[in-house]
């Protein structure tokens, strides 16, 4: 199965997130990501074995996750896919340990992952055309988080799927 840690945002993040993905839709085209799939990737593991991935359920239900704050100031693009996300612009040194410490974990495991230079941003857009020449928020969003989750990404024919396998302490 197709695995990966994340931050999941809360349900009212979750629907702001959404709002400015609608208003960046009607403005720059492409896929607009659904609700339900916005996120920011942690590690992303690829395919691993049900055995790897029930360790991982294990580690990340009991996984002591330091409650750390996010502010996403920045909409940025990746030219290649045509991703539009938002992101800190300076992410703040918590979220660098909590993804360079999972990374060690994972290391260690003999698991690869990526990113091996971590971006972090939640995308919005997929195939969008190009970034907005104007800037595109003046929202801030700010997002505190508590725990980290284990996601079973699966295709459908709506696109991927994803499922929360465990969430941590
Ligand atoms: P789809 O690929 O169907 O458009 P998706 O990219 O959301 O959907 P996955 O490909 O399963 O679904 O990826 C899950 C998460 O892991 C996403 O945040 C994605 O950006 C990230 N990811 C996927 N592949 C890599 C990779 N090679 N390196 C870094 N992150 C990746
Ligand atoms: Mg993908």
């Amino acid at each position: 199965m197709r695995l990966f840690l994340a931050l999941t945002p809360p349900t009212a993040l979750r629907q702001r997130l959404g709002g400015l993905a609608d208003r960046l839709h009607a403005e720059l085209g492409g896929r607009r990501i659904p609700d339900d799939n916005l996120h920011l990737t942690l590690a992303f593991l690829g395919e691993q074995s049900d055995t790897t991935a029930l360790k991982l359920r294990r580690w990340v239900q009991r996984y002591p996750c330091a409650p750390g704050r996010l502010t996403l100031d920045h909409v940025g693009y990746f030219h290649r896919p045509g991703i539009v996300w938002i992101g800190p612009s300076s992410p703040p040194d918590s979220l660098l340990k909590l993804q360079s410490d999972l990374s060690r974990q994972l290391t260690r495991w003999g698991l690869p992952h990526q990113p091996q230079q971590f971006r972090p941003h939640v995308s919005l857009l997929r195939s969008a055309m190009t970034q907005s020449a104007q800037p595109l928020s003046e929202d801030y969003f700010c997002w505190p988080y508590t725990s980290i989750q284990l996601i079973q990404s699966s295709i459908s024919h709506e696109g991927s799927r994803y499922t929360t396998l465990a969430t941590s302490r």
